[in-house]
């Protein structure tokens, strides 16, 4: 993509310190939501003079509306390398996604996951295995295979690409491998490996897969759920309206229902939100990304070597602390509570970060609670730095300097 493309939509927002001084905000906070790039909010404004209602209705509007949707929709399945038989659903964001998944299981289907993921991927799956936190990507993979030989029925295996807590990129493609082995499905969660690195489903060997446009540098609102379309197509509609009927009658029941994404986005869509989503899907799908990958692991590398002398800051993991991992990495504080230090971070240094157990309350309790962090008096709360597109050198240097005074003042 060019340059332009990969803007970041509010890099030069300033902000005011106590002492009167005018900095830069750092925002490295990207985990939770990124900032937009440019590609996105060029799309938003191209298209919102023809916005109009989505395959409803004539006119100018309407037909440009239903054409852009749909292209939005072909650029997302460009970006996961949909295959013939898969298809594209647009959501909110991932949460809704996962629990679209969740409602489209066929009756009797068991869920394995590891107590390591997200809220998201954990709450909505209503019969689920749960295993513990594994020690090494083998014994991952193993857990998963062990369990397999246990359960009966249909079985999907969802997973994260990349841990939002510790940014660890999980082994998807040998866990996928052994699933399918057993005749099971994967689902992965891939909201945190999206932005950082090329998410297809042959790839990974998923077969369904789930992220969100706010992490993916598009704004708000819009999320996918990708992948095979014979369970989606069987399951009830995940909301019941508009645009998911095919025909309706007189009596109450008396309803046919659509196939393909339509089957699970009744009412009006969110054609903004796909918009973008897609223009910033093209942008990266135009953009050099092992590039992009190697300044991320530089930033890392620089960062961590930052903070990886102070007394009292201790880097959580699950798996060994060399494992690849995208820009995201959170820290136990021994004698600091993670909330104050981000909230003076904010106030006194101009830069965002977030503290607290980020929606994975198992796996942060278990990272927090293990022989070495609990005896030194750590809290469950941890420190999350994460960052990515467009991050400047300049941020994760006042980030060091400022959690040194910080923590040892
Ligand atoms: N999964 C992971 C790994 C995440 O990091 C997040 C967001 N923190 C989600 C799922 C949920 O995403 P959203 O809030 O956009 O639904």
């Amino acid at each position: 993509a060019v340059q332009r493309d990969l803007d970041i939509v509010g890099g030069d927002l300033t902000t005011t310190l106590p002492s009167g001084d005018v900095v830069g905000f750092a925002h490295l906070d990207y985990a939770a939501s990124a900032p937009s790039i440019r590609a996105a909010a060029d799309a938003v404004t191209a298209i919102l003079p023809y916005a109009g209602s989505v395959h409803r209705g004539t006119g100018l509007r309407a037909q440009t509306s239903t054409l852009e949707y749909e292209r939005a929709r072909d650029v997302v399945a460009e970006f996961v390398g949909a295959r013939p038989g898969d298809e594209v659903i647009f959501t909110r964001n991932t949460t809704d996604a996962l629990n679209l998944l969740a409602r489209a299981l066929p009756d009797g289907t068991t869920t394995i996951v590891f107590e390591t993921e997200h809220h998201a991927n954990l709450l909505p799956w209503p019969n689920q295995l749960r295993l513990p936190v594994p020690a090494t990507p083998d014994d991952a993979v193993e857990a998963v295979r062990a369990a397999l030989r246990t359960v009966e029925g249909p079985v999907l295996v969802a997973v994260t690409a990349a841990s939002n807590v510790t940014g660890e990129i999980w082994p998807v493609r040998r866990i996928a491998d052994a699933a399918h082995a057993a005749g099971a499905r994967v689902a992965v969660d891939a909201a945190q490996l999206a932005p950082h690195a090329p998410i297809s489903l042959t790839d990974l060997g998923a077969d369904y897969l789930a992220f969100s446009g706010h992490k993916l540098y598009a704004p708000f609102g819009t999320g996918v759920l990708t992948g095979r379309a014979d369970w989606l197509d069987a399951a009830p509609p995940y909301l019941a309206g508009g645009g998911a009927s095919a025909s309706v009658g007189e009596t109450p029941g008396d309803v046919t229902w659509t196939t393909g994404p339509a089957r699970h986005e009744a009412g009006t869509p969110n054609l903004i939100g796909a918009v973008a989503l897609a223009a910033a899907c093209s942008a990266l799908l135009r953009t050099d990304r092992t590039a992009l990958h190697h300044r991320e692991q530089e930033l890392l590398t620089w960062l961590r070597s930052g903070l990886g002398p102070l007394p009292g800051l201790l880097e959580v993991n699950t798996f060994a602390p060399d494992h690849p991992r995208v820009g995201i990495i959170s820290l136990a504080l021994a004698a600091h509570d993670p909330a104050a230090i981000a909230s003076t971070l904010s106030t006194h240094h101009g830069i965002g970060v977030r503290a607290g157990q980020f929606c994975a309350h198992p796996l942060t309790r278990r990272l927090t609670g293990t022989t070495h962090t609990a005896a030194c008096g750590f809290s469950e709360s941890l420190l999350r730095i994460s960052f990515g597109l467009g991050t400047p050198d300049d941020h994760i240097t006042r980030l060091i300097t400022a959690l040194s005074t910080l923590t040892h003042p």
